[in-house]
């Protein structure tokens, strides 16, 4: 990095809150002392409710059966899923699709891996699938990819519990393949259902498989990362996966110059 990107970087972290670099190439490893919000409520695999709603409902109803879904009833039943109260919302999509075997993964997951974060964030991470540690544990980037991940999130002065984090698809592919179309096709109304309740006010899409859901078709993460996209009327910043970032550190750069457009519009 030159002295002259080195100064603005620096008086721009500096506005920002952050007083220190521990390393001064990875703007991932930083010091915030500003003190962030109080976590609002989060919406995990283990909040269920105390109690159950009186009489039947959906969620009993699909609790009562064995499920093997379609495409088709994937949708029906995220259509299904109804109500002004995002927490309930969210938690009722969990309990309707945490047993799922609407595709191939369903059969070969551990754990359904929903996805954790305030109901109402105002960002969302969306990765490409659940890995093997978020397989055992039903909790979304709790790996090695996954602590990068919460780097990032505080090297933007936030704190994890302020953001939505999920996948495209929801149940691990058998040794971390990409998921395939049919998969993807299956598993998306969930997201679409969590995005459309937390509605947040900008999205991070990490990695190709994020990147082409929400642009449509085929593309290169390569090429698409860093260019802002809109997806029904929400911002999009498509950048590389934490996994790609382990693989290949010196794209960190180009991460953190993605992250700054995201914290600009944040700031806003
Ligand atoms: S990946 Fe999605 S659609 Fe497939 S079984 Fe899991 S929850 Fe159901």
């Amino acid at each position: 990095m030159h002295l002259a990107d080195l100064q603005e970087y620096m008086t721009y972290m500096s506005q920002l809150g952050f007083t220190g670099l521990a390393l001064e190439t990875d703007p991932f490893i930083l010091t915030p002392q500003r003190k962030v919000p109080a976590p609002r409520l989060v919406v995990t695999p283990k909040a269920d409710p105390p109690s159950k709603p009186k009489g039947p409902n959906l969620v009993d109803i699909m609790e009562s059966v064995n499920l093997t879904m379609t495409e088709e009833d994937t949708q029906t039943m995220v259509n299904g899923v109804t109500g002004n109260d995002p927490v309930e919302v969210l938690r009722n999509l969990y309990k309707i699709f945490r047993s799922c075997e609407s595709c191939a993964l369903g059969t070969t997951r551990r754990k359904f891996v929903f996805g954790e974060g305030p109901h109402n964030a105002r960002l969302m991470f969306v990765g490409e699938a659940p890995g093997e540690d978020e397989d055992v544990t039903g909790r979304p980037f709790v790996g090695a990819a996954g602590k990068l991940l919460t780097r990032i999130i505080e090297a933007m002065n936030l704190s994890r519990n302020e953001v939505f984090i999920t996948n495209v698809v929801k149940c691990r592919p058998a040794g971390d393949r990409p998921p395939l179309p049919d998969e993807i096709g299956s598993c998306s109304p969930v997201l679409v259902k969590q995005i459309e309740t937390v509605k947040p006010e900008i999205i991070v899409a990490l990695g190709a498989t994020a990147f082409r859901f929400f642009k449509g078709g085929n593309g290169s993460i390569m090429r698409g990362r860093g260019n802002m996209l809109e997806w029904r009327g929400i911002p999009v910043m498509p950048t590389f996966h934490p996994a790609y970032i382990l693989r290949n550190p010196r794209s960190k750069r180009e991460v953190w110059e993605d992250m700054k457009k995201v914290i600009a519009i944040l700031a806003r």
